[in-house]
């Protein structure tokens, strides 16, 4: 089901974008056809061959690989390869949350634990929900598939009431960030734990603000650099386990 949205999401951006020179001109187009050729290609070499190589973390699926993700921001092609899951759609870095998350639920976190997911998407949701996580919490800027329209920066919570609190690709989008970190942490409960995941820029030392949303970067306020793990230890947390882009945040009891 997921692969017949796929087809039908780039089609669609394809003939959205189709009247401005940009998408034409710079290749745009080139690329979203190409995305359409390697996912038909991965498809019918799925169905053909029985190599079982890569497992989804989030739906269990099982195949040879995981798909090319294409999309576009402003007339700016991103491409990630072995990306998508083409059975739930969930990426890289829902995978790895999910990951984490299973190492950390199935051991440490108690089943009446209260969870907090900012900004969620749709297959770490599922996961959590078929563990029986019924104590969960969402909120999200706009109205969508979260519980409640809230800013991150303002919430409208007691201190201390979460004892987890999931924030995956989203502060890069908050124009106050560290009143958004701060947020996270006056939320959560002493010893409580935020697993938070930005994108950072490789080889970028410290995180460049570009004061407004940039539209060939997703909407991103600023691009993170390797002072990540400094700005959450400045508003308060004790950073006590990064992986690549996923950070695990204690707040100290
Ligand atoms: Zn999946």
């Amino acid at each position: 089901m997921y692969v017949v949205r796929h087809f039908a999401f780039v089609s669609l951006t394809i003939a959205r974008n189709s009247y401005k020179l940009e998408f034409w001109l710079r290749g745009a187009w080139l690329w979203l056809f190409w995305d359409l050729l390697v996912w038909s290609r991965d498809l019918v070499s799925l169905l053909l061959t029985g190599k079982r190589k890569v497992e989804c973390e989030c739906c269990g699926w099982r195949g040879t690989r995981f798909f090319l993700h294409t999309c576009l921001s402003g007339a700016k092609v991103h491409r990630f390869k072995e990306e998508a899951c083409p059975s739930c759609g969930a990426l890289k870095r829902q995978r790895q949350l999910v990951r984490h998350l299973a190492g950390k639920i199935g051991g440490s976190l108690p089943k009446t634990a209260r969870i907090l997911a900012v900004g969620p998407g749709r297959a770490e949701l599922r996961w959590l929900r078929r563990q029986g996580r019924a104590d969960l919490v969402t909120v999200d800027i706009r109205s969508g598939i979260a519980m409640a329209v809230m800013d991150m920066s303002r919430m409208a919570f007691r201190d201390g009431c979460f004892d987890l609190v999931l924030c995956s690709h989203v502060v890069e989008h908050v124009t106050e960030d560290f009143a958004a970190m701060k947020e996270m942490w006056r939320v959560l409960k002493r010893g409580g734990t935020c697993l938070i995941q930005v994108p950072i820029r490789d080889g970028l030392p410290t995180t460049v603000e570009y004061g407004k949303p940039n539209r060939e970067e997703f909407d991103h306020v600023r691009a993170y650099g390797a002072d990540f793990k400094g700005r959450l230890e400045a508003a308060g947390f004790v950073v006590s386990h990064s992986d690549d882009e996923l950070f695990e945040a204690t707040k100290s009891a």
